[in-house]
């Protein structure tokens, strides 16, 4: 089993804890099978809150997919336990912001299309519905009357 860890890098005008939404947060990955080396170039999606029974008793997974080349069950889990904010002093740094355990897969891209949620750095102002899968975000906060903005958001996926 190998651990990977997500990260991003943004960077951060007048805004601070950026984060999924919640541990229901559906994941949209790239996978490549460990066995033949595999890669499917489509978009699996993975809900933490989902769960599957894996074969042989050993457990359960947030996601089983069998591999069209060499036919191995593999599978992915999401450890939202360790779900982390991309802060304003993260700015322009790669940050894990979560942790994903694959059994026999490597996930090897992160499309963040999901929700995204930050705060106001001084006001403390909530932001929602943030979307960051074309890399940028802004709007206007009026607590403050400044404006914020998420920029060149990337992805990254390394094994810890
Ligand atoms: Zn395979």
């Amino acid at each position: 089993m190998g651990k990977f860890a997500i990260q991003i890098k943004a960077l951060l005008e007048n805004c601070t804890n950026l984060r999924v939404s919640g541990a229901d947060y559906i994941w949209s990955l790239k996978l490549r099978c460990t066995a033949c080396g595999e890669s499917t170039q489509k978009w699996h999606t993975v809900n933490p809150l989902d769960t599957f029974p894996m074969a042989g008793g050993k457990g359960k997974a947030n996601l089983i997919i069998k591999c069209k080349m060499c036919g191995r069950s593999n599978s992915v889990n999401m450890c939202v336990d360790f779900l982390t904010a991309y802060t304003s002093e993260d700015s322009e740094q790669f940050k894990t912001i979560v942790v994903v355990e694959g059994r026999g897969i490597e996930p090897y891209e992160f499309l963040p299309n999901g929700e995204f949620v930050c705060e106001g750095t001084v006001t403390g102002t909530a932001f929602k519905g943030i979307a960051l899968d074309s890399g940028d975000w802004a709007d206007f906060d009026d607590a403050s009357n400044l404006p914020v903005g998420i920029y060149d958001c990337n992805t990254q996926i390394v094994p810890i």
